[in-house]
């Protein structure tokens, strides 16, 4: 296994099209790195150029001690596995994990020292005489694993391995996924859209978009700590809401002001806040950090909402809503009693509220966040 590294990489199709942006990067040796973000913004670009499949525009990558420039695909010791698994449909299983080795030329007895190793790590050396067609889809993707596993590459490139899997299936092999990066110790460049497989399976998560990174950290400090609200947006499920008002200064007390309504700005995000007084900024609240409010709670901790769906879920119910013409959703309790058309009254937790800058104008990019390092104290009992 190896340490990658990421140097200002680039890659500009013919067509103008930016897919990467100046990435740096370093996934230290055994390291799985989950890289998220929504379709299009490079993802698959960023795995084919460490690959060399495609070729940069610019910057460069080293994988161990060594520059992958001018290194072809078959030498660089990395293992891909794509989406939508292509096996040999006349290759049995053993035939297929065989295949990169036997293409090596590898001698007979380590090939099948290794085929049987592999599939002893996946489970499936009962499956070895069977053909691709005899397989479920999980145990098809194990294969493929499987094939990547034999070929002990230095570090294994992963793009949406799970997502034609069936949501109970994609459970089962994210765990596989998961256990078989202990066993191995593997550095390993996992792609996915799914912000959930990102956090469950990532060491770190580094969030992506329009070509670019914009943070790497593990899975709990990105979501506690996201750095704009893009970041905040794109993890956590249902996502964080978002509610754009001013600041306001009243008698030594910060409020955010929201459609009339003044929540109070916490003393952690005082100091910060203080300088922008009659401007415009984003507040971020979790809907876990929203509940319904006991009796006396007073109004600048509370949001008063309206329902119009409710979602059970099993450990918790959502609750959407509107406040001044905003949609809110909330993650309450499963036993909290919320109905369709009633008024609700939420506490809002606001030591775990975010406040962001507001999106300069003209600009698409996302506000950042304003107290980026602010760590709300531990939960209470009762709001666990
Ligand atoms: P993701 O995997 O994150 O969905 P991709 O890496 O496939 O994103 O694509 C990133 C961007 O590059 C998209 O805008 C896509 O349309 C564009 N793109 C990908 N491949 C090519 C290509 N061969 N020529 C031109 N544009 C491409
Ligand atoms: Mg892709």
């Amino acid at each position: 296994m190896a340490h990658l590294s990421l140097k200002q990489l680039s890659k500009v199709f013919p067509d103008g099209t930016h897919a990467v942006d100046q990435i740096t990067l370093e996934v230290p040796d055994g390291e799985l790195l989950a890289l998220v973000g929504p379709s299009g913004c490079g993802k698959t670009t960023l795995l084919r150029l460490i690959a060399g499949l495609e070729s940069p525009t610019a910057g460069d990558i080293e994988l161990g001690p060594r520059s992958l420039q001018g290194v072809l695909p078959r030498d660089r010791n990395v293992a891909m596995v794509f989406q939508g698994h292509a096996l040999y449909p006349h290759l049995t299983v053993f035939g297929n994990l065989a295949f990169p080795l036997r293409l090596r030329k590898s001698p007979k007895p380590e090939i099948d020292h290794r085929v049987r190793q592999a599939a002893a790590m996946l489970g499936i050396e009962r499956l070895l005489h069977r053909k691709p067609r005899q397989l479920s889809g999980g145990e098809q993707q194990r294969v493929a694993l499987g094939r990547a596993v034999v070929r002990h590459p230095a570090c294994f490139l992963m793009d949406e391995p799970l997502s034609n899997l069936d949501a109970r299936l994609r459970d089962e092999t994210r765990t596989e996924i998961k256990a078989l990066h202990q066993r191995l110790d593997a550095t390993i460049v996992y792609v996915t859209h799914d912000q959930q497989e990102a956090m469950t399976l990532g060491d770190r998560v580094a969030v992506m978009r329009d070509g670019r990174i914009l943070q790497v950290a593990p899975p709990r400090e990105i979501y506690r700590h996201p750095i704009d609200a893009f970041v905040a947006g794109f993890l956590g499920a249902p996502p964080m809401n978002f509610l754009h008002g001013q600041i306001r200064a009243d008698a030594g007390q910060l409020y955010f002001e929201h459609s009339g309504r003044r929540l109070a700005v916490p003393a952690w995000a005082a100091a910060t806040l203080a300088a922008r007084v009659g401007q415009d900024v984003v507040l971020g609240i979790r809907p876990e950090s929203l509940s319904i409010a006991p009796t006396g709670t007073p109004p600048a901790n509370r949001l008063d909402i309206t329902v119009d769906l409710i979602e059970f879920v099993g450990a918790a119910l959502h609750a959407y809503g509107s406040t001044n013409g905003d949609t809110i959703v909330a993650r309450l309790d499963p036993a909290a009693t919320v109905a369709i058309g009633q008024h609700h009254a939420l506490e809002v937790d606001l030591d775990r509220a975010h406040f962001f800058a507001p999106p300069p104008r003209g600009s698409k990019q996302p506000g950042a966040n304003l107290c980026p390092t602010h760590n709300p104290p531990p939960l209470a009992r009762s709001r666990l």
